[in-house]
């Protein structure tokens, strides 16, 4: 089954509100494994709306409507869905009895004329209650197309949508969409593409789609099926195909588990402590540990060490390297490892150390390159890496890969 969103309001068009109750229906419709193609934005104009409802319900089984259903002059919606559905509008007594007890109850003592427009109701519409508006929301079927109207602010469609038109769609759509995240880092975009380009062309049900991170790429796997067991049955045997491809590039396979939660995990898992030492993303890294709750379990203290001189008196780098070799160098970055797990008394550490730029590059060190290495076991790793990009995305990136070799050195190491 199809379903279109039609948006109204002149505010939209101009940018005075920001269309959430678009992508609040959207979240709710892909929740209900309804098809989407289209969602349209039109003003408070006859002519416009009539054309964007009528190609709305030739290409779509339901359309739903926000907005526009008010007692002022440029509400349109219901007049112009009743024109185009050949429905015509007559008073509704069970809505003029609502209007009647919402007004006597509210500050309002005397209902405003023009309020009465809202008791009219499309002949034959299904009403729906709205007790947080004047405005009812209707349901007018025809011809096998339905068009679903509800009043634009949020605080009135989001019960009404919740409480009414949910369980309506849900009969109307008996199967379900549901899906799996494939949480991958340190593959890249296009060679995860590439790895799975069998998969993504030979699959229909479930679909693998891959969004990009920063640094990580993500995989959702969606399968359509009439109960949540069969959905189940469905996404599980790809999802094992995808890790068996990806190995430990997999980081997760929970939607709300980020990389830092993934990491934390496995530190508790084994039991290990960890310390960071940072030059280039200046403290990010941490930042990005402490994000998860339970992190104090596992971390205790980083060290920001920006300057040279820093990088001596917390992490004991040798004066020798630092001049031989330079702060950016596999050398230092791994005597910052080794230091800081010694200083901070800790099972492991990571340390990152580069050029984030735009200034300080040479040829021979160039804006992007970092030097990421890892202590643990009593065995430092130290890997190259050249990011692409401005200031922030060299550290941002340093970070995840950061994050990343951390988490591959405790697999290596303790599983
Ligand atoms: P009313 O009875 O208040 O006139 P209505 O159904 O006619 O309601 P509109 O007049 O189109 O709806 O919009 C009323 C208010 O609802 C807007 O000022 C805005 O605050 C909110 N609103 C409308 N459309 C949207 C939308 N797409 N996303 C978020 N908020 C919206
Ligand atoms: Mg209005």
């Amino acid at each position: 089954m199809v379903v279109e969103l039609v948006s109204v309001g002149t505010e939209l068009l101009l940018g005075n509100i920001v269309n959430t109750n678009t992508q609040y229906l959207a979240e709710q419709c892909a929740l209900l494994g309804l098809s989407m193609y289209h969602q349209v934005v039109v003003g408070d104009n006859q002519e416009r709306l009539a054309e964007v409802v009528r190609t709305a319900l030739g290409r779509s089984d339901v359309v739903i409507l926000t907005g526009g259903l008010g007692p002022t002059e440029d509400d349109l919606t219901k007049e112009v869905c009743a024109e185009v559905m050949g429905m015509p509008l007559k008073e509704d007594a069970h809505t003029r009895k609502r209007m009647e007890a919402y007004f006597k109850n509210g500050i309002f003592k005397v209902i405003p004329d023009n309020n009465w427009k809202q008791a009219l109701v499309p002949e034959g519409a299904i009403v729906l209650d709205n007790d947080n508006g004047t405005a009812p929301g209707l349901i007018l079927e025809k011809d096998g197309k339905t068009a679903i109207l509800l009043p634009g602010p949020p605080s009135e469609l989001y019960p009404l949508f919740k409480g009414q038109v949910f369980p309506y769609l849900k009969k109307k759509q008996p199967e379900i969409l549901r899906s799996q995240m494939v949480k991958i880092c340190g593959v890249g975009e296009s060679q995860v593409e590439a790895e799975l380009l069998d998969l993504i062309d030979k699959q229909t049900n479930p679909t693998i789609a891959p969004y990009a991170k920063t640094g990580e790429v993500h995989l959702r796997v969606t399968a359509r099926a009439k109960t949540e067991e069969e959905a189940k049955h469905l996404v599980k045997p790809v999802v094992k195909e995808i890790k068996r491809r990806f190995g430990d590039s997999v980081y997760s396979v929970r939607e709300e588990e980020t990389l830092e939660m993934a990491v934390v995990k496995l530190l508790q898992k084994y039991e290990l402590t960890v310390t960071t030492a940072e030059s280039c993303t200046g403290g990010l890294l941490a930042g990005r540990l402490v994000n998860v709750p339970g992190a104090s379990e596992v971390f205790r203290e980083g060290f920001i060490t920006y300057a040279n001189k820093a990088k001596r008196k917390y992490l004991d780098v040798s004066k020798s390297t630092l001049k031989k070799y330079g702060a950016v160098s596999p050398e230092t970055a791994r005597e910052m490892a080794i230091g800081g797990a010694f200083a901070a008394d800790s099972d492991v550490c990571v340390a990152v150390t580069g050029i984030a730029g735009p200034e300080g590059g040479t040829e021979e060190k160039p804006v992007g390159l970092v030097y990421i290495a890892t202590y643990i076991k009593d065995k430092a790793t130290v890997k190259k890496f050249q990011f692409k990009g401005n200031r922030e995305k060299v550290r941002e990136m340093a970070v995840v890969r950061a994050l990343d070799l951390l988490r591959r050195s405790i697999l290596e190491n303790c599983r």
